[in-house]
């Protein structure tokens, strides 16, 4: 380690570490990264990838997410392995009351500050010819963007060792047990000292004795999703359904309730269809929602089924085989807030609870934690 450096310890080497970890050495920071895990393997490699901006609500969470983008963006140009990738979404309509909620959205000034256009069906075909199905126009949103999640966080990790030789350390199986001022003690019962420590340990929010008055801010939720085989056809955008605008904030505006009621296997499992190919052609799907604690410990097949159908429908073709299922679980501020942020120990930063848009937006919670703490952003 270079002697004069800061030093900053960040726990936890999911996306919210990670690029916490990416800030601290560029603010000139020496970092030791600790994981519990032999590899990290939490929500931040589980999900699809997406910098997902078109959803984000009004304010400050669009503004976290549209400077995060941005930092992936730049990220993306030096760590070729990110594999990140501007390629826009669509949020397709397949029937007359989906189109005529996104064509008065479309009109809206928050359509506009996400640069979202109505496209008709013609037009969505030119823009992603895979969009083969019996659609009635959809929503383009050229700001979001994709990265592999799988390769994501070694990536990063390999480019932060390579840029600062010896001034960043990673970790692992470094289960962090309690917290003091500007230390955290691991399960072997080493205390790691540091100028500043940032907690990014994900839904594993409640287990530091010092973090647990603030878990009542939180809540977990699980997502079940999975993975086909290599689609045969190109998509040249990320792909949503009309149910991403019930859930999404940025859909406040819209007239919603036009779009009737949601079918029975959707509203069990507070689900929608998001659907992102990988670059060997597999195609992401999901996803659901499970908002009560204790989670079921199996898959279910059901809603497997009903996005499959979806995606058939709108890609109007067959899908392969499903390859991979799993089911993540983030954590997510109830109070509405972009994520926790809060000081458990004297210099000692707890950051989690981005919820849905924790790969979207980590790069920019990052820089508004080392501003937070007093560093200049
Ligand atoms: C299925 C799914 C799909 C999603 N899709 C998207 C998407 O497309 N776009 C998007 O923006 N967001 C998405 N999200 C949300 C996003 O994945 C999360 O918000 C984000 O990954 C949270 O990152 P994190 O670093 O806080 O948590 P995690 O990735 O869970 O990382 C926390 C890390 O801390 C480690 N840890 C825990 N306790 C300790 C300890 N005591 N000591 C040391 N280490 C510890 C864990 O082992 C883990 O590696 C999705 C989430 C899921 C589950």
């Amino acid at each position: 380690m270079t002697p004069s450096a800061p030093k900053a310890v960040v726990v936890g080497a999911g996306i919210v570490g990670t690029w916490h970890a990416l800030e601290l050495l560029d603010a000139g920071f020496a970092v030791e990264h600790l994981e519990a895990d032999a590899a990290p393997v939490g929500a931040s490699v589980r999900n699809f990838g997406l910098v997902w901006v078109s959803g984000r609500r009004s304010g400050a969470e669009l503004d976290v997410a549209r400077r995060a983008r941005a930092r992936w963006e730049e990220i993306g140009a030096q760590v070729p392995d990110l594999a990140f990738r501007p390629c826009g979404s669509l949020t397709v309509a397949t029937t007359a009351a989906e189109r005529a909620v996104m064509t008065a959205f479309a009109k809206l000034p928050d359509a506009t500050a996400r640069a979202i256009t109505f496209l008709e069906p013609d037009e969505v075909h030119a823009c992603n010819p895979a969009v083969g199905g019996d659609i009635t126009g959809a929503l383009y949103c050229e700001l979001d963007a994709v990265v592999e999640p799988r390769l994501a966080l070694g990536a990063l990790r390999a480019h932060l060792a390579a840029r600062a030789p010896g001034r960043y350390r990673f970790h692992a199986g470094r289960r962090v047990t309690a917290t003091a001022p500007r230390t955290v003690i691991d399960a072997a019962g080493t205390p790691w000292e540091a100028d500043l420590v940032v907690v990014a340990t994900g839904a594993a929010y409640d287990h530091l004795p010092a973090a647990a008055a603030l878990s009542a801010r939180l809540r977990r939720v699980r997502l079940q999703m999975f993975e086909t085989e290599p689609f045969r056809g190109h998509l040249t955008t990320s792909v949503a359904d009309a149910d991403t605008m019930r859930y999404y904030p940025a859909y406040e505006s819209a007239p919603r309730h036009e779009l009737g009621e949601q079918n029975r296997v959707g509203v069990a499992h507070h689900l929608q269809l998001l659907l992102v190919q990988r670059p060997d052609g597999g195609l992401t799907i999901g996803d659901t929602h499970a908002y009560s604690e204790p989670f079921d410990f199996a898959l279910c097949e059901e809603p497997t089924a009903e996005l499959l159908a979806r995606a058939r429908r709108i890609l109007g073709a067959e899908l392969p085989a499903v390859r991979r299922r799993w089911e993540g679980v983030y954590a997510e501020c109830t109070d509405g807030a972009v994520c926790l942020r809060e000081q458990i120990d004297d210099g000692v930063w707890l950051v989690t609870g981005p919820g849905g848009r924790g790969m979207t937006c980590s790069p920019a919670i990052a820089r508004d934690t080392l501003a937070a703490a007093g560093l200049a952003a």
